[in-house]
Formats: structure tokens, C-alpha cells, sequence
């Protein structure tokens, strides 16, 4: 293998987003969005890093095929093309491994037969994730590509939390299981976090708060997952923009008895009009502290429950663990919302945590300690990467294998 550069994609149903780094230094040469694929509005907006000068394209982009094509042209104006010798893989975020992917992989017909046999469990996601693998795989069929998965990281549950409690050989024949999610994060942010305190991942526990427009909470011991908050989807767990998170399942029985709405219906209510958005109308977390501060009472309540959620699920994985290092808080709101932050130990003294106003306070993009000098537990900001993180499993599979493309059938 001679190249360094890894092409990150993250392929939604409409969506491709895109990085490119060179794994020589972990630096970033270029990233970039196309949104709207299959409408007459589609946009990309490439950002080459060397100027920071971001150029944007509008009108309709088809396919994927046709995002991917304007990608590689985009790139190739900055001499970053991706028929460069360069370019060493395309690493891909596969949002649902199932059980059976437990690491990162170098895609071969087989692995996309088992991402498409996982559709039933990730309905949405992983048929995107496919397409951009296979577009990709069109594009440069001699380049090794490798699916990193959402869900890898939290392989490491025991049984006894990833199961539900109820009947085995249901739950088997359906594969209804605790998978988790945001496991790229998961994994990058608890790693960073041991090297915040200068320590081995393998000697600290961690509980990981990844609180952006979705949210979920791991408990990582030595650094291994052996709790997470998502399950079976991403709609378990904590109160997320949209997601309702944990609910009693019989809401959904009552809303289809007595609220005669159809499972489609309750599907939307639960994953998209509900969590902040379906309290209080809002979903941003800086419109909904502007509204608290204004006195606004609904939005006051929504951020009560959105904490009460997440203090629960530290109580919880603080009892998973018995010993905690350190709580640690990573995505858009966990790295820029100190209130939330403030308010989730708040009272939790006794548990050893606590927060530091004054470095609660400060903004910044680096990694960085929150509670008081000599607290027993620390809590961290670590801002996240996933990007960084799959180019980093891509880049160590691909040159542990050395360079080799699988070969394709048709
Ligand atoms: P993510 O999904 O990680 O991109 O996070 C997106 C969410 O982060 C947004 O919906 C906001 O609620 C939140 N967010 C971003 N910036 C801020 C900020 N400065 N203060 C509070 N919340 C923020």
C-alpha cells in the first residue's frame, strides 16, 4: 500500500456527506455535503481544508451515482482526485451490524449481503449505507472499501444487557436485541477521554453522554462497552430532539387501541415529533435555554425532563460500572451547552461528581476537564470524531491486510 489518504462517506437516504484525510498526520484535506439527492434542489458544499474556501453547487443531482461524481470532481479541482495512487480506501458508516459484524470490515459481496440481510432491523438506514457502498465500489472497484459500524462497539454487552425481557425464541426468531448505536463516538470519545487522564482505556470506566440531535449514554468499562441506552433502534433511551426515548410500550398499544393511529402513525409520532421537539415545539437545545431564560414555562419543562432522563441513566451506569473515572459529555449539545452539563450532575456530590462553574464556562474545541481539581470523579468534555475515528479503522484494516480489493461479483 502506498497511499494514506481514507475517503470517509456517510450515505444517508438523501444525503452523502464526505471527508477526506491523510492517516500520515490525521489531517483533514477536504470535506463537503450533498443534500437533496433526487429533488431539483439538490446542493453540494465542498470545503477544500487548505483554503477553508467552501464552493457550492445547486440544481438537481439525481442518484448517489451522480452525487459521488460531483464529489470526485470537486476533489479533483484541488488536485485531491480519486483515481489518485494516494487514495488508500473508502471507509463507509454503516449505521446496524447486527450481532455479526464486531468490527470494522473490508467490504466483499458477502458483507453487503449480510448489511442488506440486516434491513429488517434498520430499516432506514442501512439501504443507504448500501448505496453508497455500492456506488463506491462502481467508482473505484480496485480500492479496498470498509464498512464501520454504529453498532461494533457495543458487541462487548453482556447478555444481560442486551437482552430484553421477553420471550427467547421470539426475540431470536426476530433478532430483537439491545444493538446500540453511535458506537464510532462511543468508542472515540471514551478512548480520548483515558488519554484526557492520562491513563490506558483498559484501566479507567467511563460513562459516555453523546447528547447531539440524537442522544445516547454508555457505561465503558476498560474499555469495552457493557451497557448503552439505544437498543433494538436508536428510539430507546435518553430524550433526544425528536425521539421520545424510553417510553412504557404499552403507549404504543393505547395510542393504536384508543387513539386508532395506525403503527406508521405512532412510528412518526415516537421518532419524530416527540423528545424536545414534541414538549416544547423545539428541538436546539440554544432555543429552548433562550426560552427557560425568558421564563418560557414549556420549555422549562421540556429541559427538566431532558435532564431527569439523563441523571437517571448516570444513577444507572454509575451502579453498572461500581467505579466511575470519569462522566464525559461529547456532540452538539454535550460540548456546547453548559447548562445541560451543569444541571445533569447538579446534586450528585455524593457520587462524587461534580463541575467546576468557571471551566464549565469555557469554550473550546479541545478535550478538557470540567469538575473541580482533585474531584474523585472527573467529568470531561471531549469533543467527538467520527469521522477521524472510521478513517482510523480503515486505515489500520486496510494496512494491517495490506492493499487488496475484494474481488465483485456482478
Ligand atoms: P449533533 O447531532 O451532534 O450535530 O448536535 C446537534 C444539536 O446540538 C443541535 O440540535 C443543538 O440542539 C445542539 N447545539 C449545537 N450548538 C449548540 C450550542 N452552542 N449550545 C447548545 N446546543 C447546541
Amino acid at each position: 500500500m502506498t497511499g494514506t489518504r481514507v475517503l470517509v462517506l456517510n450515505s444517508g437516504s438523501s444525503s452523502v456527506k464526505y471527508q477526506l484525510l491523510d492517516m500520515s498526520d490525521s489531517s483533514r484535506l477536504a470535506q463537503g455535503l450533498v443534500e437533496r439527492i433526487g429533488e431539483q434542489t439538490s446542493r453540494l458544499k465542498h470545503t477544500p481544508l487548505a483554503t477553508a474556501e467552501s464552493r457550492e453547487r445547486s440544481g438537481p443531482i439525481h442518484d448517489h451515482d451522480a452525487a459521488l461524481k460531483a464529489v470526485a470532481e470537486e476533489l479533483a479541482q484541488d488536485g485531491l482526485g480519486l483515481d489518485s495512487p494516494e487514495l488508500a480506501a473508502i471507509g463507509h458508516r454503516v449505521v446496524h451490524g447486527g450481532k455479526h459484524f464486531t468490527e470494522p470490515t473490508v467490504i466483499d459481496d458477502a458483507v453487503l449481503a449480510e448489511i442488506e440481510r440486516l434491513i429488517p432491523v434498520a430499516p432506514l438506514h442501512n439501504p443507504a449505507n448500501l448505496t453508497g457502498i455500492r456506488t463506491a465500489r462502481a467508482l473505484r472497484p480496485d480500492l479496498p472499501q470498509v464498512a464501520v459500524f454504529d453498532t461494533a462497539f457495543h458487541t462487548t454487552m453482556p447478555e444481560s444487557a442486551a437482552r430484553y425481557a421477553i420471550d427467547v425464541k421470539t426475540a431470536d426468531e426476530h433478532r430483537i436485541r439491545r444493538y446500540g448505536f453511535h458506537g464510532t463516538s462511543h468508542a472515540y470519545v471514551s478512548r480520548a477521554t483515558a488519554g484526557l487522564l492520562g491513563r490506558a482505556p483498559e484501566e479507567v470506566n467511563v460513562i459516555v453522554l453523546h447528547l447531539g440531535n440524537g442522544a445516547s449514554a454508555s457505561a465503558v468499562r476498560g474499555g469495552k462497552c457493557v451497557d448503552t441506552s439505544m437498543g433494538l433502534t436508536p428510539l430507546e433511551g435518553l430524550v433526544m430532539g425528536t425521539r421520545s426515548g424510553d417510553t412504557d410500550p404499552a403507549v404504543i398499544f393505547h395510542l393504536a387501541r384508543v387513539g386508532g393511529m395506525s403503527i406508521d402513525e405512532i412510528d412518526t409520532l415516537l421518532n419524530k415529533k416527540s423528545g424536545l421537539i414534541g414538549l416544547c415545539g423545539d428541538n436546539d437545545m440554544r432555543e429552548i435555554r433562550r426560552r427557560v431564560d425568558e421564563g418560557d414555562e414549556q420549555a422549562k419543562l421540556a429541559f427538566d425532563i431532558y435532564i431527569h432522563r439523563l441523571k437517571k441513566y448516570i444513577g444507572a451506569y454509575y451502579a453498572v460500572l461500581g467505579r466511575v473515572d470519569a462522566v464525559v459529555f461529547t456532540a452538539g449539545v454535550g460540548e456546547n451547552a453548559a447548562p445541560v452539563r451543569a444541571a445533569a450532575v447538579a446534586g450528585l456530590e455524593t457520587l462524587g461528581l461534580a463541575v467546576d462553574d468557571e471551566l464549565n464556562a469555557v469554550r473550546g474545541d479541545e478535550p478538557r476537564l470540567i469538575s473541580p481539581a482533585g474531584a474523585r470523579v472527573k467529568v470531561a468534555v471531549v469533543p467527538t470524531d467520527e469521522e477521524l475515528e472510521i478513517a482510523t479503522q480503515t486505515y489500520a484494516l486496510v494496512e494491517r491486510n495490506g492493499y487488496a480489493a475484494p474481488p465483485q461479483g456482478n
